[in-house]
């Protein structure tokens, strides 16, 4: 099935490459009134994306420097990343397909009724393929991606994150059609604590403006996605403005089977498909980056037999073979517990989409 399964980091694109760039918005709505004006324009200032702030009114406000910062650490152009990349799942990949991706790809015909949703939140334990799930869609949508972490936001950025927030819209206003993903969004947006300080206080505000900003503007092709492996956490604010909530779950059988073929189709090993269908069956519970930590460590195996690595030929090292993961499943072991399982279950019931 995955036999254009691809390892997804290869191939990545760096951050300034500009050779596409999203088409301008004949008119990007100003910031918000609330917005402090920072710096305005620098004439030398030779970032693209700025003129591209600039051209369409949003740059006034704005500190070119978070702008640079945005456009260098935050945001990934011509990536990628495919449907192929992702083992398993099949349910999620073709109602993000259908909710997301086309109506990105075809604005035109997803209109009234069919306008899609402007928050999509992605829940599950962690390393199911989130965030490969977040460059899949940047990458179909031929969208600018910008990907943050909340605790980056929070603690990195902490003073600057309100103002970095609404940088971060604004140059995605002016890379249309663009995807925003919040990794650990529960952090930002988490039920209001006894101990919750004011600056958070303050982040999450303005990231409910912004959300809102961008999902009554409705020609606007801005998709938020927000991922977390504690959807419990979300207050209902939160939940609400993510109208489509789905569940990426544990890979299956056949799915860790197909990352395992992958990992193992450049390697010399001697496992044969019966000994590949044994590692599965011996790994469940486990996610696709335990998976992956697996096949790291069994491809080590054949290393460390070796006395003297400096003597050795790279043609003279052994085939990783069954006895290697064996050994190596003994050291890694799933890192979800069977009780968190039953949580995401739970809430999927309570509150998903699928
Ligand atoms: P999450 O965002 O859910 O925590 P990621 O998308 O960052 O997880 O996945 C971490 C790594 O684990 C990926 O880079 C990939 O190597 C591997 N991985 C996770 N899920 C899958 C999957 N379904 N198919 C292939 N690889 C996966």
């Amino acid at each position: 099935i995955y036999n254009r399964y691809v390892d997804p980091t290869v191939g990545r694109p760096t951050h300034n490459d500009s050779s596409r760039q999203a088409p301008l918005p004949t008119s990007a709505p100003a910031l918000q009134p609330s917005a402090p004006v920072l710096q305005t324009n620098q004439s030398n200032n030779t970032d693209n994306s700025n003129n591209k702030l600039e051209e369409s009114g949003g740059a006034k406000h704005i500190d070119p420097k978070l702008i640079e910062m945005i456009t260098s650490e935050i945001m990934e152009l011509n990536l990628t990343t495919t449907w192929n990349d992702i083992a398993g799942l099949t349910d999620a990949k073709r109602s993000i397909t259908e909710i997301v991706v086309w109506p990105m790809q075809r604005p035109d015909i997803f209109t009234g009724l069919r306008r899609p949703p402007k928050g999509l939140l992605l829940f599950g334990p962690p390393g199911t393929g989130k965030t490969l799930i977040g460059k899949c869609i940047a990458s179909q949508s031929k969208a600018t991606f910008f990907c943050v972490s909340s605790s980056s936001l929070t603690s990195k950025w902490h003073g600057e994150s309100e103002k970095l927030v609404r940088a971060l819209f604004a140059v995605a206003r002016s890379r249309q059609p663009a995807v925003i993903f919040i990794d650990e969004v529960d952090s930002l947006l988490q039920e209001r604590s006894e101990n919750e300080d004011e600056s958070t206080r303050r982040i999450k505000t303005e990231f409910l403006v912004q959300i809102d900003g961008a999902s009554t503007q409705g020609e606007e092709r801005i998709l938020l996605i927000g991922a977390t492996n504690r959807p419990q956490e979300l207050d209902s604010a939160a939940r609400r403005r993510f109208v489509k909530r789905i569940y990426i779950p544990l890979p299956d059988l056949s799915a860790r089977q197909a990352i395992i073929s992958n990992l193992l189709k450049d390697q010399k090993h001697t496992l044969t498909t019966q000994d590949m269908e044994h590692i599965c069956t011996l790994t469940e519970g486990f996610s696709g980056a335990d998976m992956h930590s697996l096949c790291h460590d069994a491809a080590l195996g054949p290393i460390r037999d070796i006395h003297d690595i400096e003597l050795l030929s790279s043609d003279e090292v052994r085939g990783i073979s069954l006895d290697d993961f064996l050994k190596s499943l003994k050291a890694i072991r799933p890192s979800v517990s069977e009780n968190d399982l039953k949580q995401y279950e739970d809430w999927n019931k309570t509150y998903g989409s699928i």
